[in-house]
């Protein structure tokens, strides 16, 4: 049986992989910018020159599937900052993409995976496990269909790679998507404006740093000693906490880039002082920044949310350590905005028969 995920799609090409395509069916590598300029920039097809009109006729549906989900969820929040759709790729499986905002500037956090092999405890996505990677135009689809779906009502300015999905666990597939996301010719995004999030992938990160990637680089860490940590994220098991903050120490040397620090807050689990006072200890001598994210509570886990007393104490210690710090807001929870969180919940629906 032919495997359809194995199908590239045009959106899996880089500028320069479609000029070598073109190429091998007659046609000179010039017309890549007309193409690129219809698929991304919303040019009118009616520019194409015959020979490349003939090519997308002719030959490339027999080499290339079209990337087009369906979009199968389409929810926003009641206070209108958060909008998350369910996106279905062309073997059935439903990946999460979340365009979060105001002020007609957008943020779209998206999936690297279909499930994820990491397992951490309180993550939806993790409770789910792994399926399969994304193919690069899997990924560069979801940013399509946030903008389209934006339409004239803002822009879409950042990315975050924070949706389904470890994007370090799918390394070349992740790069290869933001190669043509930021491609000037292109969509064009900025790479500052891209975050990758790792939950602690080391010897991704350290190609990262050895590449020169110009992404930002997030890595959760939601525990400052390696017992602790390994309770809530097995994988830690393999890269331990000490391996993971000494790349990063590595990164932060070679690229001379700010490392920002994601930590979940779960109440009584990992939100007190002496816990934040351990935390600063770690992170001495690296530029970072951390996010603290309070839980958004899934089935799978029995944990709850920190109360805002305990992220400000939190938050009070880090500073004092000289370490700036950011509580994001728990946005959309009624739409299940928390990674993996709309499809666990349909996935429960369908089997309640409700969807
Ligand atoms: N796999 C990557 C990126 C996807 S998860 C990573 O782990 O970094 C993106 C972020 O969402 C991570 O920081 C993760 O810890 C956080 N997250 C996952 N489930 C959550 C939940 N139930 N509540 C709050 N944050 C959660
Ligand atoms: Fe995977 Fe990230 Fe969820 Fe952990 S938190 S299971 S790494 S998606």
């Amino acid at each position: 049986m032919t495997d359809m995920t194995a199908i590239r799609s045009l959106h899996d090409l880089s500028f320069s992989a479609l000029e070598r395509e073109l190429e091998r069916g007659g046609v000179r590598p010039i017309h890549a910018r007309a193409l690129w300029a219809s698929m991304y920039r919303g040019a009118a097809r009616e520019a194409w020159l015959p020979p490349l009109r003939q090519w997308m006729e002719r030959v490339a549906p027999e080499q290339f599937i079209p990337e087009a989900p369906e979009v199968t969820a389409d929810t926003e929040s009641s206070d209108g900052l958060t909008r998350k759709f369910l996106l279905r790729l062309r073997d059935g499986q439903e990946v999460e993409s979340v365009l979060m905002g105001y002020e007609g500037r957008y943020t779209a956090c998206l999936s690297t995976q279909a499930g994820c092999a990491m397992g951490c405890r309180f993550c939806a996505t993790g409770q789910m496990g792994f399926v399969r990677h994304l193919r690069p135009g899997e990924i560069v689809a979801q940013v399509l269909h946030c903008r389209q779906a934006l339409g004239d009502r803002g822009h879409l300015r950042n990315l975050v790679m924070m949706g389904m999905g470890e994007p370090l666990h799918n390394y070349d597939a992740v790069m290869e998507a933001l190669g043509i996301i930021t491609d000037t010719r292109g969509l064009n995004i900025g790479p500052g404006r891209i975050t990758v999030s790792t939950v602690g992938v080391v010897p991704g990160i350290l190609r990262m740093a050895e590449e020169r990637r110009p992404y930002n680089l997030a890595v959760s860490l939601h525990g400052a000693s390696e017992e602790e940590r390994a309770a809530l994220i097995p994988v830690s098991r393999k890269w331990p906490l000490a391996d993971v903050i000494a790349a990063c120490r590595t990164y932060g040397k070679a690229t001379g880039r700010r490392i920002f620090f994601g930590w979940t807050l779960i109440a009584g689990v990992n939100d007190s002082e002496a816990q934040a006072e351990r935390l600063a200890a770690l992170l001495q001598g690296i530029d970072a920044h951390v996010n603290l994210i309070p839980l958004n509570p899934t089935t799978g886990f029995e944990g709850e949310e920190a109360p805002v007393s305990a992220a400000l104490g939190f938050q009070r210690v880090l500073a004092t350590a000289g370490i700036p710090s950011t509580v994001r807001q728990r946005r959309g929870i009624d739409v299940a905005a928390g990674c993996g969180q709309l499809k666990s919940e349909k996935q429960r629906a369908r089997g309640r028969g409700d969807v």
